[in-house]
């Protein structure tokens, strides 16, 4: 229905099922059906807000994300809460249970190989000043049940953590600008860039005031761009130079995953049809082909790699992929 709609075959009217209650008493779907028929006969019901189709199918999916982003929390907090229940106090000494350190000794509370001071010399920065606290904290009654349920849920916050792939780096609200969606993104406030020269972190020197813009996938039709003003590092070896960021190579305004999306369907369908359909050319096309086959060259010595499977010649990576 919503597709004829969409066509024009039909004009669709979506009013708001409280202006239109029927009056209480014996009510069917057809009594109904004809209350509704003679009120909008009459010019009785309120048009509600449609937005196309492209924004519809983005609030789906930007709603979908929103449950995963939270039920990754209610995880958390069950996580929390069964350690609460082994008498392991992590969370009273670890600002952040979920971090670096605290996903080690997490880890760490799992395999069951190593004793509590063992456990507390994982820790990193400047929760090594509580390293004696911490083997007391994390000495607990953590039976092989407990265990099982921790593996669970740390396997379950690793899937749903996917959906947030850029660490350090926030999105801002998205903008629809004529048949282009703008997604800004910003550092975190604090991070340290990445040097684009060493890859060495460091701090901040200043930001361009002019943003840069990186195409993305562009899903039905229109094209995707991540606006991010670009930081420069003061880095100890190379000096000032503009950061690297996680999701596109080096001056490259083309983001990594488009590449590799780029490159995946070059090699069902002739590059010019691949342009034709991504809206792109069929030069950006064949430097994304160029990339991911240097990529794939350069990681062919990465362990497990194709000969293992017998493959003849490198194949396309397979790599965790950063956007
Ligand atoms: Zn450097």
């Amino acid at each position: 229905m919503l597709r004829e709609a969409a066509a024009g075959a039909v004009e669709l009217v979506v009013g708001n099922a409280r202006h239109i209650k029927n009056v209480p008493g014996r009510k069917t779907d057809v009594k109904d059906s004809e209350w509704i028929a003679d009120l909008l006969r009459h010019g009785l019901i309120a048009r509600s807000f449609v937005p196309p189709q492209p924004i519809r199918v983005l609030r789906d999916l930007v709603r979908y994300r929103r449950k995963l982003v939270e039920s990754g929390s209610t995880e958390r907090n069950r996580l929390l809460e069964l350690l609460e229940t082994c008498d392991i106090k992590l969370a009273s000494f670890a600002s952040n249970v979920f971090g670096v350190s605290g996903m080690a000794m997490l880890r760490a509370l799992v395999t069951n190989a190593a004793t509590p001071t063992e456990m507390a010399q994982l820790a990193r920065g400047r929760l090594r000043d509580k390293i004696p606290a911490l083997a007391l904290a994390l000495d607990g009654q953590l039976d092989d049940e407990h265990r099982f349920l921790l593996q669970m849920q740390l396997d379950r916050l690793d899937q749903v953590g996917r959906c947030h792939p850029i660490r350090c780096f926030v999105y801002g609200r998205v903008r629809f600008v004529g048949q282009q969606l703008h997604v800004p993104v910003r550092a975190c406030t604090g991070s340290r860039g990445q040097c684009s020269g060493c890859g060495e972190r460091g701090p901040t020197y200043d930001t361009a005031r002019q943003a840069r813009f990186f195409e993305f996938v562009p899903p039905w039709g229109f094209a995707v761009f991540l606006v991010y003003p670009m930081r420069r590092i003061a880095c100890p070896t190379c000096r000032v130079r503009t950061e690297q960021v996680p999701w596109a190579d080096g001056k490259n305004r083309c983001c990594n995953v488009y590449r590799v999306c780029l490159a995946r369907w070059a090699r069902r369908l002739p590059w010019s049809e691949v342009g034709q359909i991504f809206g792109t050319t069929w030069g950006v096309v064949h430097r994304a082909v160029r990339w991911v086959v240097d990529y794939g060259l350069a990681h062919r010595d990465v362990p497990g790699h194709h000969q293992a499977a017998g493959w003849p010649r490198p194949p396309y990576p397979r790599p965790a992929f950063t956007w």
